[in-house]
């Protein structure tokens, strides 16, 4: 029997590109997935069905038909603002596997600014013996930005191990023992009791440059920040006035504006920040190629399509 073509559009490098394929290969072995350059017309004519990995936007001009397309990612603002709006759907990541690896990264990183991490590098490259006074976690306030599939697993973890957690969505949300924020004004309330503040929003029209200088400047003196969300959501100039300041003690960023990010950038030697390079929440391709391949196999068995994102609020 013929196999099914599943148009595989990627514009990661190669080796990535041959790791994937191999990997939703091996997960899908009733379909043939393969890259747009090696389908023949008729095979593009006939796809409805096609798996991004940062897809080219060109290469859905060449399958007419198509009626979803299925990100390897979980951030998709970057496939939403290049494919023209209502199109075709689009779905993202959504996996349990992926919020667990980012929950142990937010439960780790607010671990080492709980427990003073940075302060004691500081005092041990000066050959400095200070013990500071430590709060219990209950008297530490975690605010969480983005209480969807990562925030709202990160919220967990950070229950479990004793946090005091709040938590900012767009719309009302109730989760047991957190408390929740929403809207404006609910937002101008968590940055003022957030000890320390881990962004987990997606990056769109409304999120963007929204960490600025004004709202920055509510949180405690002394505060610190995770980014593990997008670089775009917290403006760069105000959270380095903020850092010299001593308004905010620490970031620690995983994503830029531009990555790699460039030399240039005061980040890297900035003595209250620390630099990782967008690694708190890979794609797994093991557990991301099974969520791929049982959206398609249930979409050719009954027709049904995973949810898509809303493209009007963007995520
Ligand atoms: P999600 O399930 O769609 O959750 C998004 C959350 O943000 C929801 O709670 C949503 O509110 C809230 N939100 C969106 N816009 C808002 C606004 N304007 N005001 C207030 N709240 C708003 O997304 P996710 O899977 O948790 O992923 C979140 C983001 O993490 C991704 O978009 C991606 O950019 C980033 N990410 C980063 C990495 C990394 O390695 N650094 C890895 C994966 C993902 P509602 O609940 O009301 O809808």
């Amino acid at each position: 029997m013929m196999k099914t073509v599943i148009p595989f559009l990627a514009r990661t490098d190669e080796t990535d590109r041959r790791m994937w394929l191999a990997a939703l290969k091996h997960a899908m072995p009733d379909f043939r997935i393969e890259p747009l350059a090696q389908l023949t017309v008729q095979e593009r004519d006939a796809a409805t069905v096609a798996i991004g990995a940062d897809p080219d936007p060109d290469d859905f001009q060449k399958l007419p038909n198509l009626q979803w397309v299925q990100s390897l990612w979980a951030g998709v603002e970057q496939i939403a603002a290049e494919l023209p709006r209502d199109n075709l759907r689009i779905v993202r990541m959504a996996d349990p596997q992926m919020a667990e690896t980012m929950g142990e990264a937010v439960l780790a990183w607010t671990l080492y600014l709980h427990r003073d991490m940075p302060r004691y590098a500081r005092q041990q490259s000066t050959g400095q013996w200070i013990p500071h006074e430590l709060p219990l976690p209950k008297d530490r306030t975690i605010g969480i930005l983005g209480m969807g599939n990562l925030g709202g697993r990160a919220a967990e973890k950070l229950l479990q191990q004793g946090f005091d957690v709040c938590g900012w969505s767009r719309t009302e949300r109730t989760m047991d023992g957190v408390r929740g924020f929403f809207g404006a004004e609910g937002l101008n309330r968590i940055l003022a009791i957030s000890d320390i503040l881990v962004i987990l929003l997606p990056l769109t029209e409304e999120t963007r440059g929204l960490l600025e200088r004004s709202r920055l400047g509510l949180m405690p003196k002394g505060s610190s920040l995770i980014n593990f969300a997008r670089g775009p959501v917290v403006d760069d100039a105000a959270l380095l006035e903020c850092l010299d300041s001593g308004q905010i003690d620490h970031a620690v960023l995983d994503v830029f504006h531009e990555e790699p990010l460039p030399q240039s950038s005061p980040y890297w030697t900035h003595p209250g920040v620390t630099v990782l390079p967008h690694i708190s929440g890979p794609t797994n391709r093991e557990t991301a190629s099974a969520i791929v391949a049982a959206n398609i196999t249930a979409f050719f068995a009954n027709g049904k399509m995973p949810t898509g994102i809303d493209r009007a609020r963007g995520y």
